[in-house]
């Protein structure tokens, strides 16, 4: 038997708990559900939880969800433009990045990037989600040019665009402070950025993934950056390789601190290692794990949505990683985004992850539905876009095609 939850319209904690869960657990749900900041040890004791304690911490994010936001799940329709896969960073996580010579090696040029937007926008995106390997040819400019032909063949799309990493990089080439390149871009018609690169952010771990290249002042310093000049990001974790609980609730807890102090994150995004075909597992498979389990998809959103109320309420199950499928059963455990509709996208395919091309809207919608919520579809900053609360006939013609 599960926790059950009463009175949420009022707010009041008044939650009946199973006699199988222990006191301790019991307070810091209670904790939650009252709306108090939980600090690292207490996710940490959630993230031990089994059995019907573990169910208890679904259905308490669950009902935290509907205080913070309502019976609502929400998607965007997004295109995805990977424009470079050649990289020469060596994230021993990554599968995505190849070497110039390579025959899979591509480097799409602007105007290529601006054609992938501009048929995004005829079929229904509101928004380009643009990211790319480290390539040694690009430097700032074509970060720049990149936004400057978006916006000129598709004025009114949302460009959602470039990793911390990637602006750390047009920042050395350039010897730009991050403030003054972000407020460039910004000027230029950069809407909002992708909080990835973040992966743990701890020193130790970080280390054993990406060199420590992209260190984590640096990550939070170029964060920090990008909301001081107004421009907002995601934020993400990338979990289920050599990080503990330990590291997911000190994350968490970071990414909290960031925001209290900017107001800048949209929205938090669990994003589970995929293992295949990566440096990281297959040079240590019995060190490394090969992503995370079921259990801990569903208590990372859970708990995700535990600390960070009131802070980051949005929190977004990644199909790409999960498939649609388990990523709608996230809905009802603290998640209530599905993020993008992505029309396609490379970098998980490439690291051997079987979903990543493309779900469509009426898929999202009818994904949402099933789990007995709202469907809405929302804008890259969770403004609405189109309500379906009843189900419905599919309203979005699929274009075939798109590579
Ligand atoms: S994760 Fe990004 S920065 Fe790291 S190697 Fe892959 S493409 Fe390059």
């Amino acid at each position: 038997m599960s926790l059950r939850i009463q009175d949420l319209e009022t707010n009041t904690p008044s939650a009946i708990f199973d006699p199988a869960i222990s006191p301790a657990i019991n307070a810091i749900l209670q904790r939650a559900l009252s709306g108090e900041e939980l600090d690292s040890e207490d996710a940490c004791a959630l993230f031990a939880t089994q059995g019907a304690e573990a169910q208890a911490v679904l259905d308490c994010a669950d009902a935290v969800r509907k205080k913070r936001v309502g019976d609502v799940g929400t998607f965007v329709v997004t295109r995805n433009i990977n424009f470079t896969n050649v990289c020469y960073m060596g994230c021993r996580f990554c599968n995505f990045a190849k070497e110039k010579g390579d025959k899979e090696a591509e480097f799409l040029t602007v105007e290529q990037v601006a054609d992938r937007a501009e048929e995004a926008w005829q079929r229904g995106a509101t928004e380009v989600c643009i990211q790319g390997g480290l390539h040694p040819d690009i430097d700032a400019d074509y970060y720049r040019e990149l936004i400057v032909a978006v916006k000129k063949r598709v004025p009114d799309i949302h460009i959602h665009a470039f990793s911390p990493f990637e602006i750390w990089y047009g920042c050395k080439k350039a010897r730009l402070e991050p403030e003054v390149f972000l407020a460039e871009l910004k000027q230029l018609g950069l809407g909002s950025m992708p909080g990835t690169a973040a992966e743990i952010l701890d020193t130790e771990i970080r280390k054993k993934l990406t060199k420590n290249k992209l260190t984590t002042e640096e990550w939070v310093r170029i964060i920090k950056a990008a909301h001081s000049v107004g421009v907002p990001t995601t934020s993400t974790i990338m979990y289920g390789h050599v990080d503990q609980p330990i590291h997911w609730a000190n994350h968490l807890k970071l990414l909290r601190d960031i925001q209290r102090e900017t107001g800048g994150f949209t929205e938090f995004v669990p994003l589970g290692f995929i293992h295949y075909e990566t440096p990281l597992y297959l040079d240590n498979p019995d060190q490394v794990r090969p992503g995370p389990t079921q259990d801990e998809h569903f208590k990372m959103h859970a708990i995700a949505r535990l600390m960070l109320q009131g802070y980051i309420d949005n929190i977004q199950a990644s199909w790409v990683k999960m498939g649609p499928e388990v990523a709608a059963k996230m809905l009802r455990s603290g998640a209530n985004d599905l993020g993008g509709t992505l029309m396609n996208e490379s970098i998980s395919r490439a690291a051997g992850a079987t979903h990543g091309q493309e779900v469509f809207p009426e898929d999202m919608v009818a994904n949402i539905q099933a789990a007995g919520l709202n469907a809405v579809q929302r804008n890259t900053r969770y403004e609405v876009v189109e309500s379906f609360s009843q189900p419905q006939a599919p309203r979005f013609i699929a274009i075939q095609g798109v590579a």
